[in-house]
């Protein structure tokens, strides 16, 4: 198994979720998402996909079109029925599959043909993300007095800034995209760092740390020992 050289020194895009129920087009989509710094989980199956979604919180999805059991465009739709309106790219084999796509207007935010280049999905991946994160209102956070700016990745206190490494702020803007969740670190670990990842659960807790001290009394990350880390807030 190839080892990524060094995984902490690409800055994080975040998790991107791959379904692929071809290893060989996975693996090559793997390794140019995870170069070009997003971390990367596969799943085989539309099952797994589904599932798999809510826990990881992608910030896009790779969808192949044909999948054993439910297809991609039953996962799309699945999704998008949930209110999940994570960006998706679908993946089809023919060029006739994206207009029956169209036709079906799913709520996909853009479409690959096979054989394509893995620099082209790239490409398209940040132009998704780019729109979707610009979007007004979806890219800011806020808890307490603590805000997070996604699209300029930014984060302040009552206004004055706050410095982050790209990692740090990852963390915080994974935990407070779901304010009240608790997730556990094998949750951040493969959301934050992806599933190619050789870091551990001591990993995040040094990046929790640092945060905290940085934050200092305004830091909104609570920790239930034995479970994880959430921040306040949620529905009250
Ligand atoms: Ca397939």
């Amino acid at each position: 198994m190839e080892q990524p050289s060094t995984p902490d020194a690409t800055p994080s895009r975040g998790l991107v979720m791959i379904v692929e129920d071809e290893r060989a087009i996975a693996d090559v989509e793997r390794l140019y998402l995870s170069q070009a710094g997003f971390g990367v989980h596969v799943e085989p199956t539309g099952e797994g996909a589904l599932e798999r979604v809510r826990s990881l919180r992608p910030v896009a999805v790779v969808l192949d079109v044909g999948l054993p059991g439910i297809d991609g465009i039953e996962v799309c739709r699945r999704m998008r029925t949930q209110e999940d309106w994570t960006p998706i790219i679908f993946v089809t084999a023919r060029d006739e599959e994206v207009d029956m796509l169209l036709g079906l207007e799913l709520g996909a935010d853009d479409y690959m043909t096979k054989p394509f280049s893995p620099r082209e999905l790239v490409t398209r991946l940040k132009t998704v993300l780019r729109r979707s994160t610009g979007a007004p209102g979806s890219g800011v956070l806020r808890v307490g007095s603590v805000t997070l700016d996604r699209g300029s990745r930014t984060v302040s206190i009552d206004g004055s800034a706050v410095e982050l490494t790209a990692r740090e702020f990852d963390v915080l803007a994974f935990l407070m995209a779901s304010p009240g969740r608790v997730f556990s670190r094998e949750q951040l670990l493969s959301s934050v760092w992806g599933q190619a990842s050789y870091a551990g659960g001591r990993t995040v807790d040094v990046h929790i740390a640092q945060l905290r001290s940085k934050l200092g009394d305004d830091s909104p990350i609570r920790t239930l020992r034995g479970v994880g880390y959430s921040v306040d807030g949620g529905r009250t």
